[in-house]
């Protein structure tokens, strides 16, 4: 089925979010300048807005989440330097090489629950001050994490590895797409859950529905350093204020919602409990991302996306039996409702006749 079809339900991920039109209103009375001077009003109003919420001192608007999260690499690191990041992490991952190209910094890679770090897998991980090795400077997080399951970081474990890295003349980042899920699900405030964090980046792509836009937080020096970068990085922007005039919308009126999602997700997740063939946790349900398996002996999660997808259900495929359904603004509890039931239909009709990809839509060989 056409994914714009009016029955479609997408579940593909919450950066499927349209604008709802008190968004579009409110962007089509945006007050706007030109931003690469500083003069728009709608940025600046939005930047202000952000620092206030997380206890920054600056903020500078871009385009998307991997240009704020390599804007902010970029302000803590040098050529040759390295950065330490869960192996599932976004910036390591999907943001196509990124930290090499743009800023000759390599991620060195780690293991971790649930997309997270704790103290035990840092321990020994930064490089000793020697000329023949690679200068270890940055440590990124992510939360919640997304190829991780969807988890928030405690407070307590994120402080702690925050506190270690900094004693140990490290910078810290946090990838924070979706760290307004993060503070819903976990009851921390921004500023308690930033302040271990030298710098931050938001999306307002995913669950907060607007079309574009994200932000980095920091000191002022850092994000001077970033400015430059987002000018370099072919980023800096003239009147942005349309776009940020949404994120302004929404960090006042989506915020409260994302409990929704949450709610959502978790009654999903419970929902497919029981559904022969498929295994997941409810539990392990904490935010917005629903992840799930299909057994091997009846297909694999390509085979079981494609037929979902066929049926009207979008729901992407993570790994070989991995699959993703993610909540978000534009997806009711009715829909959600609908969902075990396609699941069970396709599976009864058998999903062998889709064509498979044996490893999962990210790994090849
Ligand atoms: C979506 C996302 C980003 C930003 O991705 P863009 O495609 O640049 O919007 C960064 N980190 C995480 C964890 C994400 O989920």
């Amino acid at each position: 089925m056409d994914p714009h079809h009016p029955s479609y339900i997408d579940l593909r991920s919450d950066t499927k979010t349209k604008p709802s039109p008190e968004m579009l209103q409110a962007m089509l009375t945006a007050e706007v300048g030109d931003d690469m001077n500083g003069e728009d009003p709608t940025v600046n109003r939005l930047e202000a807005m952000i620092c206030e919420m997380l206890g920054k001192e600056a903020a500078v608007f871009a385009c998307s989440g991997t240009q704020s999260n390599q804007m902010g690499i970029r302000a803590h690191c040098l050529p040759g330097d390295e950065l330490l990041i869960h192996e599932l992490g976004h910036i390591a991952i999907f943001e196509g090489g990124a930290p090499a190209i743009l800023s000759g910094i390599s991620c060195r890679t780690l293991t971790g629950e649930k997309g997270m770090l704790t103290l035990e897998n840092l321990r020994g991980k930064i490089r000793a001050d020697d000329q023949h090795l690679t200068r270890t400077r940055l440590l990124c997080v992510e939360n919640t994490t997304n190829a991780g399951g969807g988890h928030y970081y405690p407070l307590e474990q994120l402080t702690e590895i925050c506190d270690w890295a900094h004693e140990n003349g490290l910078k810290t980042h946090m990838d924070g797409a979706r760290i307004f899920n993060a503070t819903t699900a976990a009851g921390y405030s921004p500023r308690e859950v930033c302040a271990p964090l030298d710098t931050i980046s938001i999306c307002f792509s995913k669950g907060l529905g607007c079309p574009m836009g994200s932000i980095l937080a920091g000191s002022k020096a850092e994000i001077a350093h970033a400015r430059r970068s987002r000018k370099i990085f072919g980023g800096a922007l003239r009147q942005a204020g349309i776009v940020a005039a949404a994120c302004v919308y929404a960090l006042e009126n989506n915020m409260e919602r994302l409990q929704e999602d949450h709610d959502n997700a978790r009654f999903l997740a419970e929902q497919l409990v029981g559904i022969e063939g498929i295994s997941v946790s409810p539990e392990a349900t904490e935010t917005n991302l629903v992840f799930f398996d299909i057994q091997p002996e009846i297909g694999n999660a390509m085979q079981l996306s494609k037929a979902l997808h066929d049926v009207g259900v979008g729901i992407g495929a993570m790994g070989h039996t991995q699959l993703r359904a993610c909540t978000h603004l534009n997806i009711s509890r009715e829909q959600i409702a609908q969902v075990p039931g396609a699941i069970r239909k396709v599976l009864k009709a058998g999903i062998d006749r889709y064509q498979g990809i044996s490893t999962g839509p990210y790994a090849r060989g």
